[in-house]
């Protein structure tokens, strides 16, 4: 840098102001727009064309259920729909009603198949950047099996 000595503190503090900013960058792309265009190339989209493994819990004409790859509790399923739908808001707008009923259904199936329909659990399905989503294609979470 023109007129700053690399090394001097107004260089370092430059250097770290720059890096932060690639870093908020970096992780910004990480989250999901919720009103993004569906991604066809996204993993879920991958695991439904057989491209890649799923320890699958449950599946229907609507819906596929499997284990998460990095549980947060001893039941820890990803419930999605068959359909290219990146969250919530897209599936309500543009789901036919049987495809509805159908995830409805595979999430009450997967919680009795799990056997925490009577213990209770967690229905989740973070949604765009300020929810946290990182996979682009609408997905419960289906935690339970101990007390959260
Ligand atoms: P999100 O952060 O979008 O709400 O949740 C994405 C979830 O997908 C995370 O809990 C993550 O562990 C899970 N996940 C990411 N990649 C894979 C994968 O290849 N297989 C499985 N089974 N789960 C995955």
């Amino acid at each position: 840098m023109k007129g700053v000595p690399t090394g001097s503190p107004v260089a370092i503090l430059f250097s770290l102001l720059i890096m932060l900013l690639l870093s908020c960058l970096a992780h910004a792309e990480e989250r999901v727009d919720a009103a993004a265009d569906y991604d066809t190339n996204n993993v879920f989209a991958r695991i439904l064309r057989g491209e890649l493994p799923a320890d699958i819990v449950f599946e229907s004409e609507y819906a596929l259920a499997f284990h998460d790859i990095s549980p947060k509790a001893r039941v820890h399923v990803l419930v999605i729909p068959k359909g290219p739908y990146t969250n919530i808001l897209q599936f309500n707008q543009n789901a036919s009603s049987e495809e509805k009923l159908g995830l409805l259904d595979a999430i009450s199936q997967t919680a009795r198949i799990m056997g925490v329909d009577e213990s209770g659990f967690r229905l989740v399905s973070n949604t765009g950047r300020d929810g946290g989503q990182t996979v682009p294609h609408l997905h419960f979470h289906l935690i339970g099996g101990e007390h959260l």
